[in-house]
């Protein structure tokens, strides 16, 4: 399937033409200030089907795993794009807001919940990690 979406301003376009490797809901400290105090979510494609027009601006940071996580955003509007490792430029992760309705995704996996505030209701069928999981196979 293609997963087609546009941020909120419609700058920035993304096109997929591949089904996601993994989905996570990420409830660590740098992703709530991203989603207001919430989780974020996102989708992880291979990079090479992931294409983006428009033009964005990007902050990086060290996690506590040592890699450099970039997150590009517009600059326009604000509105979250993706978000890349240094340690696996294989992937991108695509912020589910990015998508256009009816995506059809949801969230697999629930990471980072050690550090989700005491109020977060995660769905409890969802797998859970209290930080951060294993990386998805590579294959
Ligand atoms: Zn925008
Ligand atoms: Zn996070």
């Amino acid at each position: 399937m293609t997963y087609t979406g546009r941020c909120n301003c419609g700058a920035v376009t993304v096109t997929i033409d591949a089904e996601p490797i993994g989905t996570r809901q990420c409830w660590c400290r740098q992703c709530q200030k991203i989603a207001a105090g919430g989780a974020t979510h996102n989708a992880m494609f291979p990079t090479a089907a992931v294409t983006i027009t428009g033009e964005r601006a990007e902050t990086s940071y060290v996690a506590a795993s040592g890699n450099t996580l970039t997150h590009e955003f517009c600059p326009s509007c604000g509105s979250h794009v993706l978000g890349r490792s240094s340690a696996r430029p294989q992937f991108r992760t695509i912020r589910f807001g990015m998508l256009d309705e009816g995506h059809g995704l949801r969230p697999q996996v629930a990471i980072w919940t050690d550090e989700a505030p005491e109020w977060a209701v995660i769905d409890p069928a969802m797998e859970r990690w209290p930080q951060q999981p294993p990386p998805p196979p590579t294959s």
